[in-house]
C-alpha cells in the first residue's frame, strides 16, 4: 500500500482496540493512535537507502526496499529502536521511560507494523521475506489494496466523521453563545460507541477490500476504481502518488 494508507489503517484498527487496551495501559489514548499510526507506516523507512542510491533501494539484500523491514522480526526491531527514540523525545521521566510505557509503545508500533506487512502482502508480484532472516517469500496475491484511492478515501472520511462527531457541535457548545445546543447533544457514551463502531466498519471493509478485490492489468484496476469513485477523487490522487513515486525512486 502506499505509505499513508498504511498508516491510515494502522490508526483505524487501532482505534477498534482502543477500548481494550486504555484500560491497562499507562499510554493515552492519543499516544497510542499515534503509535499505531507512526507504526504502520516505519516499515517504508527503508527508502532512506534511497539516498544511497536507486539501486541499493530495488537491491535484494536485506537493507533493501520491502526485505528486513517488512518482516516479523524487522517490525519489531523498528518498533523497539523508535519507541525508545520517542520516549526519549517526549517522556516526562525517566522512570516513565524505563517502564511499563516504553513496552506499549514499542507494542502499539509493532502492531502497526504488522499491519503494515498484511496490507503488503497483497501487492502482485512482489512477495515479502515475513520471517526474515530465515528464507521463503509469502504474498503477491494479485489483490488492489497495495494502492487504491478508494481506501484512501475511506479513511480520510472515517477520520474526518469520527473527529466532527467527537467535537463537533459538542465541543462548540461549551462556548457561551451556543450554549442551547448542549440540550441537543447525544450523550457521550453513545458519541463513543457510535465513533468506535464506525472505525469498527471502516477497518472491516479495508480487510474486505484487499480480500475481494482482483489486479489484472492498470486499465482494471481503473475501470474497478470508477465503479467505486466519480473520477475526480480517483485521478488527482493517481497523479500525486505517480509523482511522488518518481521523485523517490526515479
Ligand atoms: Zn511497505
Amino acid at each position: 500500500m502506499i505509505t499513508l494508507n498504511h498508516g491510515l489503517s494502522g490508526y483505524v484498527c487501532g482505534r477498534v482496540v482502543m477500548p481494550l487496551l486504555k484500560r491497562r495501559s499507562p499510554l493515552s489514548e492519543r499516544a497510542m493512535g499515534w503509535a499505531f499510526f507512526l507504526g504502520a507506516m516505519l516499515p517504508d523507512v527503508d527508502i532512506l537507502t534511497r539516498l544511497v542510491g536507486r539501486p541499493v533501494y530495488f537491491a535484494d539484500a536485506w537493507y533493501a526496499h520491502r526485505h528486513a523491514s517488512h518482516s516479523i522480526l524487522g517490525t519489531l526491531t523498528l518498533a523497539a529502536l523508535v519507541g525508545a527514540l520517542l520516549l526519549r523525545l517526549f517522556a516526562r521521566s525517566q522512570a516513565c521511560a524505563r517502564g511499563r510505557s516504553y513496552a506499549w509503545l514499542v507494542g502499539c508500533l509493532w502492531c502497526g507494523g504488522l499491519l503494515h506487512i498484511l496490507g503488503d502482502l497483497y501487492t502482485p508480484g512482489r512477495p515479502l521475506p515475513v520471517l526474515w532472516p530465515w528464507p521463503g517469500t509469502y504474498g503477491a496475491w494479485r489483490h488492489i489494496g497495495w494502492f487504491s484511492p478508494y481506501l484512501l478515501w475511506l479513511f480520510l472520511a472515517t477520520l474526518a466523521i469520527g473527529w466532527a462527531a467527537g467535537a463537533l457541535p459538542w465541543r462548540w457548545a461549551s462556548l457561551r453563545r451556543w450554549e442551547g445546543l448542549r440540550r441537543w447533544a447525544p450523550p457521550r457514551a453513545l458519541r463513543n460507541a457510535s465513533v468506535w463502531l464506525l472505525y469498527c466498519l471502516a477497518a472491516y471493509r479495508w480487510i474486505d477490500f484487499m480480500l475481494t478485490s482482483r489486479y489484472e492489468s492498470w486499465s482494471q484496476w481503473e475501470a474497478y476504481h470508477l465503479t467505486l469513485l466519480p473520477e475526480a477523487m480517483i485521478f488527482p490522487v493517481t497523479r500525486g502518488v505517480g509523482l511522488m513515486w518518481r521523485l523517490f525512486t526515479g
